[in-house]
């Protein structure tokens, strides 16, 4: 942490500031500019940031020089993490692609969805089982009898199953059935459920909050990785901002950013952020083409008769068609020349 003091700031004010410091257990490093002094600070940043250093006369700035979060920074891991999904690997250039219907509507729309979804390179079948929405009186999901399904197919398939947990009290039933437990973006910031599934020993798709930062969105994966769970996969949906146009924004900056500050898996969906059919392709190969180690796309049967999302959903050849646009444009960035 870096203290800037204030061009007319006293020698007392200055004294004060270090005393509060080095009270904290940390050591200080003082530098006199023409102009400025600034203080350097030495030990735990966490502590400092406790101190509430920026009401204190004379202080003009204080600025981090850590990050934030640890165990989800690049620095923490000499390698970019790769986890094992079905049959394949998500990380570190393994693309993975996960696929299915927004929510479980019944048994044979899942199994149908999962074989064309298999047929076309995907590793993973999607399917909300609990579903959050807006409106309490939407289709909110089949709960139980969904995860039974999500199970059967699994046996049925061999796709390891996603599916989202909303409630604390939920995470061993859905641990009991899934694969990968999905942490939506309403609950980007729900911190006992993050702690609950950092208890868990599945995979963790944590989606980016609409409105979070992605320092708050790396914190939330520190949540998770702090209970003692690392296997975490984070998953840029689109955030809201004042376009109003698309259901939400894509960030898609935040794919190479990411990749730059964390070793986790990094993956893409770009149905939500599209909320319409024909613009989930492009926004799609979009993210390929930035890096991302993976897709998150809603398939359905008969979009238009979906009892959610359906008109952010592909239909069968449009996913297929994906899957080859996206192999294409993967294959065109491998062979680019790398930006130095
Ligand atoms: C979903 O994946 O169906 C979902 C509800 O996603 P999000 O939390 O990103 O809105
Ligand atoms: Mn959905």
């Amino acid at each position: 942490m870096i203290i800037v003091m204030h061009a007319d700031a006293s020698q007392e004010q200055l004294e004060a500031v270090v005393n509060r410091v080095v009270d904290a257990g940390m050591k200080t490093h003082v530098s006199r500019g023409e102009t400025r002094t600034i203080v350097g600070c030495i030990g735990d940043e966490a502590r400092v940031r406790e101190l509430a250093l920026h009401s204190l006369p004379g202080v003009q700035d204080v600025l981090p020089v850590e990050k934030p979060y640890k165990l989800a920074s690049r620095e923490f891991a000499a390698e970019p993490t790769v986890l094992p999904l079905g049959s394949g690997t998500v990380g570190d250039g393994a693309f993975a692609v996960i696929a299915g219907p927004c929510s479980v509507e019944g048994r044979d729309m899942l199994v149908k969805t999962a074989r064309s979804v298999k047929a076309a390179g995907a590793v993973a079948l999607r399917g909300g089982a609990f579903k959050p929405r807006t409106s309490p009186y939407a289709f909110r999901g089949l709960g139980l009898r969904a995860l039974e399904m999500l199970a059967e197919v699994r046996d049925e398939t061999g796709l390891p199953i996603v599916t989202e947990v909303m409630d604390t009290r939920h995470v061993s039933l859905v641990s009991q059935y899934a694969d990968v437990l999905q942490i939506g973006t309403r609950s980007m910031q729900n911190f006992p459920l993050l702690s609950e599934v950092g208890k868990s020993d599945k995979l963790v798709l944590l989606k980016r909050g609409m409105s979070a930062t992605l320092d708050d969105f790396l914190l939330a994966a520190e949540y998770v990785m702090n209970a003692g769970n690392a296997k975490v996969i984070l998953c840029e949906r689109g955030i809201r901002t004042f376009e109003r146009a698309m259901r939400n924004t894509l960030d898609i900056g935040a794919v190479p950013y990411l990749k730059r500050e964390t070793h986790l898996p990094v993956i893409v969906d770009p149905s939500h952020a599209a909320g319409e059919r024909r613009l989930v392709h492009p926004l799609a190969l979009a993210a390929v083409a930035v890096g991302a180690d993976g897709l998150l796309v809603e398939v359905h049967p008969d979009p238009d008769s979906a009892l959610s999302d359906g008109d952010q959903s592909l239909d069968f050849s449009a996913f297929a068609n994906l899957m080859h646009a996206a192999l294409a444009v993967r294959a065109a960035i491998q062979a680019a020349p790398r930006d130095l």
